[in-house]
């Protein structure tokens, strides 16, 4: 219901706002929200200019306190994610710094229980739920992607052999078509298979990078559900695609501070998340010219950003007032494109 009274309002893009909370041992730490709004207001405080002076106020579609609850998260989006079995294409993308809180919103944190699980096996499990109701009527078939672009380039999380072979992309004109037909595409049934290939994709990522966390932070990756459709009455097709995109890490880096490699992989960062930012702020103030082909990111989402796509942007903050500057360059950020 909120989905639909906001897409009322602002076309097809919305903006909310993911405060986490302090991390336990953070206890006394101080922090730059200074209010959380019913209607998506967030105040943040400068932590070093006190009184109104430091205080900042923003406004997305909707902000989460710290204590927001991953049940509650999802509740706000499961219309946008049920609309995929009606054919539409749908993205949602979590954005933010390193430690903001990203891979908990999409995934859940390490070895999540039910409780704490993600948007996507929440999806998931939302979709296989509502197809198997619609059986008979609709018969559902769902194939899961997931690739990876790191340093502009396109990477298979899903490959038997983990061969990190680089994939090209097609600009796909079609409702069917696939934006990188050569990544390992598996048919799902149920959550317990979509666990097992998350799994297997999050094993692959770690390769060629000594920790984990370090590569997450510097590449994007991106689960694609396909879903296709058909009506057992009239014989007729429908396709959807729901794309769940933890982005890297959105924190400038000190260019005094790194070379090579490091700055190679930052220049990418940088460059693949503003042409996001311009391709979202040019659909959401109806420009006529959208400039898809900047970055590999804009163009494997090509097909659903725009349009009839529906797109949501997780926003993601790291409380802390050490983190104020970051936090607000994310805010300024989402503030363009909302
Ligand atoms: P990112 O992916 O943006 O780098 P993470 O999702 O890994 O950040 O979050 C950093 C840390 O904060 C992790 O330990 C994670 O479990 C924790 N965390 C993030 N968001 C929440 C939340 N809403 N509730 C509890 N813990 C959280
Ligand atoms: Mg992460």
């Amino acid at each position: 219901k909120l989905f639909n009274e906001l897409q009322e309002l602002k076309g097809n893009i919305r903006v909310f706002c993911r405060v986490r909370p302090f991390l336990p041992g953070q206890g006394g730490a101080n922090t730059v929200v200074e209010y959380v709004g019913e209607d998506g207001e967030l105040v943040v405080t400068n932590p070093t200019k006190l009184g109104k002076d430091g205080l900042r106020q923003f406004k997305f579609n909707k902000v989460y306190s710290p204590n927001a609850t991953q049940a509650e998260v999802f509740s706000d989006i499961k219309p946008l994610v049920r609309s995929v079995l009606d054919g539409y294409n749908v993205c949602i993308f979590a954005y933010g710094q390193t430690g903001s809180g990203k891979t908990y919103t999409m995934s859940g944190p390490d070895g999540a229980s039910e409780e704490d699980w993600g948007v996507n096996y929440r999806a998931l499990n939302d979709l296989f739920k509502i197809s198997q109701f619609r059986k008979g009527n609709i018969n559902y078939e769902v194939g899961v992607q997931m690739v990876e672009i790191y340093n502009e380039q396109v990477l298979d999380l899903l490959s038997e052999d983990n061969s990190q072979k680089k994939l090209g992309i097609l600009s796909t004109t079609t409702q069917n078509g696939l934006a990188v037909p050569d990544a390992s595409m598996y048919p799902v049934t149920s959550t317990s298979d979509v666990i097992t290939l998350m799994e297997i994709g999050l094993q692959n990522r770690a390769v060629g990078s000594t920790a984990l966390n370090e590569r997450s932070s510097r590449s994007h990756s991106i689960v694609t559900v396909h879903v296709r459709g058909k009506d057992m009455k009239t014989g007729s097709v429908l396709y959807g695609n729901l794309h769940l995109v933890d982005l890297a890490g959105s924190e400038r880096v000190d260019r005094s501070e790194v070379t090579g490699d490091r700055l190679r992989e930052a220049q990418h960062i940088n460059k693949s998340l503003s042409s996001l930012g311009d391709v979202i702020f040019s659909l959401a103030s109806k420009s006529s010219h959208i400039p898809y082909r900047n970055s590999k990111l804009t163009q494997i989402l090509q097909s659903s950003l725009g349009g009839r796509a529906k797109t949501l942007m997780f926003v993601q903050l790291n409380p802390d007032a050490t983190s104020y500057s970051e936090s607000m360059s994310t805010l300024k950020f989402a503030e363009r494109v909302s």
